[in-house]
């Protein structure tokens, strides 16, 4: 080393990946072929909710569409401003759910880690985009609370890393706080929410794979896919070698206006999905998140859409529809 020089933190590749992301409207429309005219309105949007959005992801927009579906989730655009009764900054309850720092115990038998803040995309729609992550970063304490909080109850057989992406974390960071589960011996089962592996495929390294093949805890992956467009040849090969850890792989979406509100676009993700090897499981209605009225699909026509899937598909092609409610004992169908 240099003299003087301070040490250089080490990126792995996907790491500089990420780094590469598009968080500059004005690149994001460029790179886009869209028109400038939009870029005011992104700008002020954006300062609500940074925009992000990795190169992979963008490569499968397609250029000049201003309807592109996978566009639609990461543009900020000032229909963020508008104020509807009922939209807040925690719908979900999730600041009087968090038992100790960045754990949250809502439901019997799981409770959910919030394993760090950063995402590989932001997601406009996202319910946590007003989250205080600064606060609620278990991290800082190298998860110690929420590690305790687990020991004393042995009533929770399964621990979901959730966030902000847990893949954001590096694998000795997981592997880390995998071996800390491993030692709870009631805890059996480890479920990682996660859509690093849709917009970043190469996260999924070949560490991280071991890491899902020797744990003695059984490992679930819920990925979280909108459209069937997400899907291309290197999320399903990603799939492929998860599943060749042993892990069971599931899906849930979010039923978003202008994205996949339609027979069609649903029946393209299950198949897409079953393809992959990938179970549909929840299909969310919107979190009434401030900043997200115009992704909102009515109970009605959510219902209808459902109903047609259901002649249309097999049965384990068809994801439940869900809300969640703060303060219910689990999601609630509807
Ligand atoms: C959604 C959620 C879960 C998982 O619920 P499942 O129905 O088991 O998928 C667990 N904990 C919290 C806090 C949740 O919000
Ligand atoms: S990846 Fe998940 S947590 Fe992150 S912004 Fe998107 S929806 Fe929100």
């Amino acid at each position: 080393m240099i003299q003087g020089t301070p040490p250089i933190l080490q990126l792995n590749p996907w790491q500089q990946s990420l780094a590469q992301s598009v968080t500059d409207p004005a690149v994001l429309l460029q790179q886009l072929d869209l028109p400038k005219s939009l870029l005011p309105a992104a700008r002020q949007a954006a300062k609500l909710f940074g925009l992000k959005v990795p190169l992979p992801y963008l490569s499968r927009i397609q250029k000049g569409n201003l309807n592109d579906p996978l566009l639609h989730q990461v543009l900020p655009l000032g229909d963020e401003f508008i104020h509807v009764d009922g939209f807040n900054h925690d719908p979900v309850g999730d600041h009087d759910a968090m038992q100790s720092p960045g754990l949250l115990h809502k439901y019997h038998g799981r409770a959910l880690i919030l394993a760090t803040g950063a995402c590989g995309i932001h997601c406009r729609y996202c319910f946590r985009r007003h989250f205080n992550y600064a606060e609620a970063n278990p991290a800082k304490q190298q998860w110690k609370q929420a590690l305790s909080h687990l020991r004393e109850d042995d009533s929770i057989q399964e621990v979901i890393l959730s966030g902000g992406d847990p893949l954001s974390l590096s694998d000795s960071r997981l592997a880390e706080l995998v071996s800390e589960l491993e030692k709870i011996k009631h805890i059996k089962r480890l479920r990682i929410h996660t859509r690093l592996p849709v917009v970043l495929p190469e996260r999924i390294t070949s560490n991280l794979c071991q890491l899902l093949s020797n744990t003695r805890l059984t490992t679930i992956m819920v990925l979280h896919i909108n459209h069937a467009q997400e899907i291309d040849k290197s999320v399903k090969n990603i799939c492929h070698q998860l599943k060749n850890t042993g892990t069971q792989l599931l899906n849930q979406s979010v039923l978003l206006a202008g994205v996949n509100n339609s027979v069609k676009s649903l029946r393209d993700l299950s198949e897409s999905l079953i393809n992959c090897g990938v179970i549909p499981y929840y299909l969310h209605q919107l979190d009434r998140v401030a900043g997200a009225t115009h992704f909102e699909v009515s109970d009605q026509e959510a219902r209808q859409i459902l109903q047609t899937l259901n002649s249309q598909l097999s049965g384990y092609m068809v994801p439940k529809l869900v809300r969640e409610i703060a303060g219910e004992n689990s999601k609630s169908a509807l």
